[in-house]
């Protein structure tokens, strides 16, 4: 295998930056994973500790990052990420999308490395095209709830361009639309862990509003592979920076999925229906022309498929509390 080179990954022991590792490592790259722990495990990438190309730095973005030695790729993956953790989080996730993507994409320039901005389809906000392509600009509440990672990633994308333009760095934007699978935390809020914890606890499945509001969920597997081919685009372009949506264009609504999941778990919990929080968007589903056409990539794994593996790897960590209450 040649060498592809050495890989920063801010956030690296969260849910998507530690499969971004495996892979990482799995292809032959040395990785350095920074994260703070504040929403990431470092149980996510004990298994990676110990690798000769792995090494971990406990380090929180918002504050001025160096590392030693050559680095040819940054990802930055580092944030509070579920609607519940940056509600929890407010100020912090406007300084790890403001700050740690000042810091990240400093690194990067000082490194001449090529850099990836973890961005989300929250950009476009409560979405009023659909689905979503990736010159849509978008319809954000700039005060409301859901603000401070909406805007955080809004600015983080402007940060990212401006320094693309500015000093000819390879920058690539992923666009991430609701992703799933094993290592999300049951207690972090999202639809698809909480449901399942719940279906597999016997506890009521608490869908919010009538549920009708869609969401398209993508496989873990299939964002990464995602993900490297984006790396790999942005390697080799510079000035000009490449924003790609990634994420599964099979959307569905929130009461059937968690129908679904009733189904797959053989579960007897009942669905209970609350109140809609506020900016829920209505709608969202990823345009990906654009990842088909630039990086020959689209998600292949089914939703059946998925919430079963996602659903096994739950089964294997019963002690987890659900999530409780709603935000
Ligand atoms: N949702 C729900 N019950 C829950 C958690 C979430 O009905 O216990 C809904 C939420 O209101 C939203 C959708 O499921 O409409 C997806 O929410 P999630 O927090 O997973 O991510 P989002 O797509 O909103 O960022």
């Amino acid at each position: 295998m040649s060498d592809p080179g050495r890989a920063v990954v801010t956030g690296g022991a969260g849910f998507l930056g530690s499969h971004l590792c495996d892979r990482l490592v799995a292809d032959g790259w040395a990785v350095l994973c920074v994260d703070s722990l504040i929403t990431g495990r470092r149980a996510n990438i004990a298994h990676l500790e110990g690798h000769p190309r792995f090494a971990f730095l406990q380090a929180d973005v918002t504050r001025p990052l160096e590392v030693e030695g050559a680095v040819d790729l940054v990802l930055h993956f580092a944030s509070p990420a579920s609607p519940r953790d940056y509600a929890q989080l407010p100020i912090h996730t406007l300084k790890a999308g403001g700050l740690g993507t000042y810091h990240a994409l400093g690194l990067a320039r000082a490194k001449g490395a090529a850099f990836v901005l973890a961005s989300s389809s929250e950009v476009y906000g409560d979405p009023q095209v659909t689905p979503q392509p990736e010159d849509y600009w978008g319809h954000v509440n700039p005060v409301g709830p859901r603000s401070v990672y909406d805007e955080a990633k809004r600015y983080a994308e402007a940060l990212a361009a401006a320094y693309a333009r500015t000093h000819g760095l390879r920058v690539a934007i992923a666009r991430i639309f609701n992703t799933y699978g094993p290592r999300m935390r049951a207690d972090d809020g999202r639809a698809l862990p909480t449901f399942i914890t719940q279906a597999l606890q016997g506890l009521p499945l608490t869908v919010f509003g009538d549920g009708s509001q869609t969401r398209s969920f993508c496989y873990v597997d299939d964002l990464i592979e995602g993900v490297l081919r984006l790396a790999r685009f942005a390697q080799n372009h510079d000035g000009t920076p490449t924003v790609v949506n990634l994420g599964n264009p099979e959307e569905t609504t929130i009461l059937a999925v968690a129908q679904e999941i009733l189904a797959l778990t053989a579960s007897r919990s009942p669905i209970t229906f609350h109140p809609l929080p506020a900016d829920d968007p209505r709608v969202r589903r990823p345009d990906i022309t654009r990842a088909e056409a630039l990086l020959g990539w689209t998600a292949t794994v089914s939703r059946t498929d998925g919430l079963r593996m996602t659903i096994e790897h739950f089964r294997a960590r019963p002690a987890e509390p659900a999530a409780k209450e709603a935000l």
